[in-house]
């Protein structure tokens, strides 16, 4: 019989959503007439708006008719990445420094393929689960200890260091993932972070992959939404972006990456040839619906849509938020992302899951199933339906 990928052995995070659905219809069974609320996942709830809807439909329609039809995409319709390039960008980056992807998480996993299994590896701790099982995945992340993988640097992201990393803990030549505003701490660097994390980039010949999929939550104008508005940035740092959490296509998949042109490898070779042709080999475009959409999304009235969604699920995260506050529950985020994340000091992530789970029927996800560092911590999501949130704040307030 043919022989297992040793490395999928290796996967540890993959059972916090398996375990978390495992202890919901354990609750489900034991409280049968409970209506179960999820604050969990990073899923969206509301419907994509009506401009950028009328987008996609064109899409599909187009591919009805002989002057409209269109077959593979490769790097992604033309315009669409001319405009990612000025409406986030500035226009600074030529179209062939832009891929169209499936989603910020595919291209996540597939950039990986650039390194190898021999790169080190660092994340932010706790982070996007993502980064690091990619790394399982690739072989690059070694073997699995008490304390995380071999492979991997672990950038404790606490209430200590205000949830940006020491830096001087960052090995040389490593590929280190970054996100801003951060999946789950909900923390957003501000500028001179983001400086000083290029510099130790650049210091230690290390690239960054930086993922901006919940940039335009960032209403602080004050805050970078780009790692690209950093000077020189664009000689060490690749840049992963979605329309998944903005126009509401978590369903549709479309994203994109930013490569430069000017980022080499130590040898020299350049990094963006290298990933145009890996594009090629093993992926074959985003949907041509998905990107009419997109390009819909990218119009004045698109943009609009896409601020009056976020600006929807920034109020869930206030409620949220406001409510912990209430119970003096001390947390961070809501302002610039919907994610709040919630300390319970000296206390395990999982035994605070399952009592608001048993308590108040309330589904979070618990701090530890993102990195040693969660622990003690749980995320609240603030994608959710509005009466379904504010029933949720009410039972959080009068049970905890
Ligand atoms: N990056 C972060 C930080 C996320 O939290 C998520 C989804 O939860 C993604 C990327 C995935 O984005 P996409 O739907 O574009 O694959």
């Amino acid at each position: 019989m043919i022989s297992r990928n040793p490395c999928i052995a290796h996967l540890k995070s993959g059972y916090l959503f398996p375990e978390i659905a495992k202890r919901r219809r354990e609750c489900a069974l034991q409280h049968p007439d409970a209506k179960i609320i999820s604050l969990g996942v990073g899923n969206t709830t509301e419907p994509v708006l009506p401009y950028i809807t009328q987008g996609l439909v064109e899409g599909a329609q187009k591919l009805g008719t002989a002057a409209g039809y269109s077959g593979y995409a490769d790097e992604g319709f033309l315009e669409l990445r001319e405009k990612i390039s000025s409406v986030f960008y500035k226009g600074r980056f030529h179209a062939d420094e832009i891929f169209i992807s499936d989603g910020a998480k595919c291209d996540i996993g597939r950039l990986q393929v650039l390194f190898g299994s021999g790169v080190r590896i660092a994340v932010q701790d706790p982070s996007y689960p993502v980064y690091v099982d990619g790394s399982v995945l690739t072989g690059a992340a070694g073997a699995w200890t008490e304390t995380g993988y071999t492979g991997i640097t672990y950038l404790p992201c606490t209430a200590e260091n205000n949830y940006f990393p020491d830096l001087s803990l960052l090995p040389r030549s490593t590929l280190l993932y970054f996100c801003s505003p951060n999946n789950p701490t909900g923390a957003v660097a501000d500028r001179h972070q983001l400086e000083s994390l290029v510099e130790s980039a650049l210091k230690t010949g290390s690239l960054i992959i930086f993922d901006a999929a919940y940039a335009e939550y960032i209403r602080d104008p004050l805050l970078p939404k780009t790692i690209f508005e950093i000077p020189d940035a664009d000689l060490c740092a690749i840049e992963v972006n979605s329309f998944s959490k903005t126009a509401g296509f978590t369903g549709v998949r479309l994203g994109w990456t930013v490569v430069p042109k000017k980022l080499h490898y130590e040898s020299g070779e350049s990094i963006n040839s290298d990933w145009a042709r890996i594009s090629g080999t093993i992926f074959n475009g985003a949907s041509n619906i998905a990107q009419t959409g997109g390009v819909a999304a990218l119009d004045p009235e698109g943009l609009a849509e896409i601020r009056q969604l976020c600006d929807f699920y920034l109020e869930n995260a206030a409620l949220i938020r406001n409510s912990l506050q209430q119970l003096g529950i001390p947390c961070i985020g809501a302002d610039n992302s919907p994610y709040i994340w919630a300390f319970f000091p000296e206390k395990d992530s999982w035994d605070v899951f399952t009592d608001i789970l048993n308590r108040c029927y309330v589904v979070t996800t618990p701090g530890s199933g993102f990195g040693p560092s969660g622990q003690s911590y749980i995320r609240f999501s603030a994608f959710g339906h509005r009466g379904d949130i504010k029933e949720a704040c009410e039972r959080l307030i009068h049970t905890l």
